[in-house]
């Protein structure tokens, strides 16, 4: 099949999440010869594009007349690292050229309506025929309705269908419905849901989920979840409605690029036949993070954006709580809102022999936290499918979560009983729910003359054993496409 994938970050030309790590590693999956489809990607090239330096001219210019807009876009190319498959960057400095990849300026949808439309007039430029539209998120939830709009008059796309893939509900790109004709789209008008448009609003994601012939979403349980309120963010009706064409597909993990025994972002590499390098990742973190170096002490690793989503409003309380009473140490990497920032920050000053905190986003400090971590604590509201409790199982280091999205679909509560089960799970996302699957991870790991190794040891076995490859999960996806175009 010939799949046009498009989407807002690529990895590792551009990452702030998740989305990042499955439009690179869904495409390489999809590209490899013996499924023989020919995959392509679009992207912006943003100001502050990664690994993109040999990128070629391949169109010079595309104007876009969009309502009073006249933007002009140019297309650069780069194969996606690994692979042949092409990455179409698009250049249009005045959109893309600035600090971050997300912004709250102004004209952030015309920034990802551009992005849309480029993706149809590079098909055109290029007479690259798709069978398949993927879009991703809310950034390009327009494709399917420029495909039966603007785009309907071309024969090119005349076997064209599209696929949504939601990677997290909570952002829709919302907007004033006056953007209509910024956008280009104001004669599309009918096509937009009618009681939003009388309330004077646009959503992106909404016109997604309204057209795309399939949609997808990043984890079985998410797909229940956000066709419920509690997590549908007003869009679960319509999910409802639309329910026999969603898919809740697990995404896979870059199984070279995250595994202990091949990682050279590590400086010590260990597989589950002999965790000895585990230990002293354990020291070398401990080390970077300027906190001293206790075997017998766990060690909870965080890396996350700090977002309202990832449920640090639990930390307030517990884990202060938890450092006083208990021999345990925190390393927490990332950044985000403030307030979780001067949480971590604040217990960095307080606990300093215990807590480190990193402010920054580096993926080599991300590896080390997850190789050196004994724990890794995910308390998620709401998790589409989240990546790092799948980092960590592979890395025998022991997720700590709550039961929500993917991390449902991927962590069970350890019994030790019988043996079985990964991690720590708690039920209800409240302050209790996080106390109680902490202390049950520091009660198998135990202290002094109770610690019990060899349980700790099983445990960690379960959850390296664990296969999260993307070969697996692409099937599911080709699966999808042959529903929606089943001419191919
Ligand atoms: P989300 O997409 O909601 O952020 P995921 O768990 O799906 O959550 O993906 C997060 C990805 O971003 C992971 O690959 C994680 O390692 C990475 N990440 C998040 N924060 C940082 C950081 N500060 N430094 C390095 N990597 C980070």
């Amino acid at each position: 099949m010939n799949v046009l994938f498009v989407a807002s970050e690529v990895a590792p030309f551009a990452k702030t999440g998740g989305l990042g790590d499955v439009a690179a590693a869904l495409p390489r999956a999809l590209a490899a010869q013996k499924r023989g489809h020919d995959v392509r990607i679009v992207m912006p090239m943003y100001g502050r594009i990664k690994g993109a330096d040999g990128a070629e001219l391949v169109i010079r210019e595309i104007s876009l007349e969009l309502g009073g807009n006249r933007v002009i876009v140019s297309v650069y190319a780069v194969e996606l690292p690994g692979t042949e498959v092409p990455v179409y960057l698009v250049h249009c400095p005045g959109l893309y050229g600035r600090q971050g990849i997300y912004t709250q300026d102004h004209d952030e949808h015309l920034r990802f309506a551009v992005l849309s439309w480029a993706a149809l007039h590079i098909c055109q430029r290029l007479g690259f025929r798709p069978d398949i539209v993927h879009a991703n998120d809310w950034q390009t939830a327009l494709l399917p309705i420029l495909l039966r709009t603007a785009f309907a008059w071309d024969r090119l796309f005349s076997q064209t269908r599209t696929v949504l893939t939601i990677h997290n509900i909570g952002h829709q790109g919302s907007f004033d419905a006056k953007v209509l004709s910024d956008i280009g789209l104001a004669a599309s008008a009918q096509h937009f849901h009618q009681d939003q448009l009388r309330e004077g609003r646009i959503n992106f994601m909404l016109s997604g989920l309204l057209y795309a012939n399939a949609l997808t979403t990043v984890s079985p349980t998410y797909a229940r979840e956000i066709q419920r309120p509690e997590h549908g963010v007003g869009l679960d009706a319509f999910l409802r409605e639309r329910s026999s064409v969603l898919f809740g597909i697990l995404n896979g993990i870059d199984e070279d690029e995250w595994n202990p025994q091949l990682d050279d972002k590590i400086p010590h590499r260990y597989s589950s036949d002999d965790l000895g390098g585990k230990e002293l990742n354990k020291k070398a973190l401990l080390a970077s993070a300027g906190l001293p170096y206790v075997p017998e002490v766990p060690v909870i690793g965080i890396v996350s954006r700090l977002a309202w989503q990832k449920g640090f409003d639990l930390c307030f309380d517990v884990l202060p709580a938890m450092l006083r009473h208990r021999a345990v140490q925190l390393v927490v990497l990332g950044t985000g809102e403030p307030k979780y920032e001067q949480l971590f920050a604040a217990l960095a000053r307080r606990f300093p022999r215990q807590v480190a905190y990193i402010s920054k986003f580096s993926e080599p400090v991300a590896h080390l936290i997850e190789a050196g971590s004994d724990m890794f604590l995910m308390p998620s509201r709401y998790e589409p499918c989240g990546l790092n409790q799948m980092y960590s199982l592979r890395y025998g280091t022991v997720p700590i979560v709550h039961r929500t999205g993917g991390l449902a679909d991927t962590v069970w509560h350890f019994d030790r009983s019988t043996g079985r089960g990964n991690g720590f799970v708690f039920e209800h996302f409240d302050e209790g729910g996080l106390r109680f699957a902490l202390g049950a991870a520091l009660k198998v790991w135990g202290t002094g003359a109770g610690a019990d190794r060899a349980t700790w040891r099983k445990l960690q076995m379960n959850g390296m054993q664990s296969h999260f490859s993307w070969d697996e999960r692409v099937a599911a996806y080709e699966m999808v496409y042959r529903m929606v175009a089943p001419g191919r």
